[in-house]
């Protein structure tokens, strides 16, 4: 994080509670997924921001899973969470279940129904949305709403015992009909739903509601500031209203601005439904959002991380553009990124004059942008190289500075060469590319006096390793995919993936390590694969090297 960075309004409203020795200066937050799905780039900025504060303020967080749904939780949600959280550079204080607190929470609410602020409803949910009125006509009250106590608390004991089916009553908080806040129209907080619960089993068949068990889980574990996303704010009252009916420790609740992005969906559920109807290869296929499929396709933590910190923490709703994650990768993988050649549509060079079996073998720093390059690398070259296509032009314009009939370049690390012909197949097709090479103009050592503007990767036909590389592009080719009235199957770009079945690599790829970014000069950044098996190398563009979209865009 910058230093200079003003404060956002969070640590602002942080500073003035230790300022006031608001529980004794003490600041505990907390990241409380709910495990229905892997996390998205949408959760990074809110690890980010909670574990930020807490290192900041030499405080604490909690990792919390909000497993109150038990349909939609799984064991594989929850190890997938925590991976990436741990990825991402965090550590967690606790790792807590408000599943641990059913017993706890039950106890909350038998409090409420003895304080004659609760009571069971057996109205069907028809009845009880039709109760809520409208935001300007207060509801009308339940006719179970004015039970006895005793009663209340019979029927709520027989529902955690199992004596009534899925739906058949609930239990209300009684509050205020008339209140202009919907969220106060006597809420739900417990519902029966007689499910497998992915940790508890069937031991419960009666859930809290996320109001009845967010609020009163930040306070068990004495949460001082729990940050959620501005549609909460309408909640906000409910959750003050559960803890000072329950006299239990003020958690207090801040919203900030969701995180949105161009050409994104950022949502678990509209994820799920990617994967489910196949549209991706899972929740790490590279083209997802998730920090999974980030980490996959080569995105590393810390590029993540400076993502977060750049877009900041705001109470406006906005959009960011994907080219700003972009942009922070390049920016990373240009400092850390080794260098390799790789050739990705090849056309065969053949050097006239470089004797036939004659082998040598150059150097190349690993990382030019490091002070010690980070060591260096063999290239071995030969008679026979493969370059790509379009660097070679049978009648280049005046602009084209590679190779055509007559021209020079100079071989990346190598010679400058110059093309004297080349051959075609019968369709017209470029086969092979012939030129000479210049003894004198080894790089590094060039006596040659010749200067050229143009130079070009290539790999040595004899030693090349062969890779299957996969071009991700973003998935969806229009800005807003989520929005309303939109259905977003209809708007994939059909070129968000691009499998070159063998592109051709310099040798030293077979020492290539999963989850180190290279740039292969001239095309992009690039990462292992996990499908990736030595023989067989699956490799993935993380991204190009400059922003094709923009231009795209500029192009009108
Ligand atoms: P989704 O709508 O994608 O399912 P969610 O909010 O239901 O997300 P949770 O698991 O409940 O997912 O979220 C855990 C935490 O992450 C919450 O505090 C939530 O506010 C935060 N969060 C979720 N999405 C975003 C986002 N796009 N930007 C910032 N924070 C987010
Ligand atoms: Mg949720």
């Amino acid at each position: 994080m910058s230093e200079e960075r003003s404060l956002n309004f969070i640590e602002e409203i942080i500073e003035e509670d230790i300022k006031n020795g608001k529980h004794g200066g003490r600041v505990h937050t907390r990241f409380p997924p709910e495990p229905n799905g892997y996390l998205h780039i949408g959760h990074a900025k809110s690890i980010c921001l909670n574990f930020g504060l807490a290192q900041k303020y030499n405080g604490q967080t909690n990792l919390r899973f909000d497993d109150t749904n038990p349909e939609k939780e799984e064991t594989e949600y929850v190890d997938s969470i925590k991976e990436d959280v741990k990825w991402l550079g965090f550590e967690w204080q606790n790792e807590l279940y408000a599943s641990d607190y059913f017993e706890q929470l039950y106890g909350f609410a038998v409090k409420l129904i003895n304080k004659g602020k609760a009571y069971v409803d057996e109205s069907t949910p028809d009845e009880i949305a039709g109760q809520k009125g409208t935001p300007t006509e207060a509801g009308t009250p339940s006719p179970w709403r004015d039970r006895p106590v005793e009663e209340n608390l019979r029927l709520f004991a027989e529902m955690r015992e199992g004596k009534y089916q899925d739906g058949e009553k609930v239990l209300r908080a009684k509050i205020d009909l008339a209140s202009p806040n919907m969220h106060l129209r006597d809420p739900i907080m417990y519902r029966i739903r007689h499910a497998e619960h992915h940790r508890t089993g069937d031991a419960w068949c009666i859930y809290p509601m996320y109001d009845f068990a967010h609020g009163q889980s930040d306070s068990i574990e004495g949460i001082t500031h729990s940050v959620c996303t501005l549609e909460f704010i309408p909640h906000r009252a409910l959750y003050d209203w559960f803890i000072e009916e329950l006299e239990i420790f003020p958690s207090k609740q801040y919203e900030f601005a969701r995180l949105n992005m161009t050409y994104t969906l950022m949502s678990k559920r509209r994820l799920l439904q990617l994967v489910n109807e196949g549209f991706v290869n899972g929740w790490d296929d590279p083209r997802m959002p998730t920090i999974s499929a980030l980490r996959r396709r080569g995105y590393t933590a810390a590029s993540i991380r400076d993502f977060c910190d750049r877009i900041g923490v705001a109470k406006r709703e906005n959009v960011i553009d994907v080219s700003l994650l972009e942009f922070c990768i390049r920016e990373d993988l240009n400092k850390t990124a080794w260098r390799r050649m790789a050739v990705l549509d090849p056309v065969k060079l053949v050097i006239t004059n470089y004797p036939e079996g004659q082998e040598e073998v150059f150097h190349g720093e690993n990382n030019p942008e490091a002070e010690d390059g980070e060591g260096s690398r063999e290239i071995p070259f030969s008679r026979e190289l493969w370059i790509e296509r379009e660097d070679f032009m049978e009648n280049p314009s005046k602009k084209y500075f590679r190779l055509g009939p007559g021209l020079m370049v100079r071989l990346k690390h190598a010679y400058i060469i110059k093309c004297d012909g080349f051959i075609k197949d019968e369709q017209g097709n470029v086969t092979e590319v012939h030129c000479s090479y210049i003894p004198e103009s080894k790089s590094g050592d060039d006596v040659s006096g010749i200067k050229v503007k143009g130079t070009i990767h290539w790999v040595s036909v004899p030693h090349a390793v062969t890779a299957e590389i996969r071009l991700y592009d973003r998935l969806f080719r229009i800005e807003d995919p989520g929005a309303d009235g939109l259905d977003f199957r209809e708007y994939i770009n059909p070129e968000s993936l691009q499998i070159i079945p063998e592109a051709y690599m310099e040798p030293d790829m077979v020492n290539a390590e999963f989850g180190k970014g290279f740039q292969f000069i001239r095309k992009g950044y690039f990462t292992l694969d996990k499908e990736s098996e030595p023989g067989k190398l699956v490799i993935n563009r993380t991204v190009t090297l400059r922003d094709n979209w923009a231009k795209e865009a500029r192009k009108g």
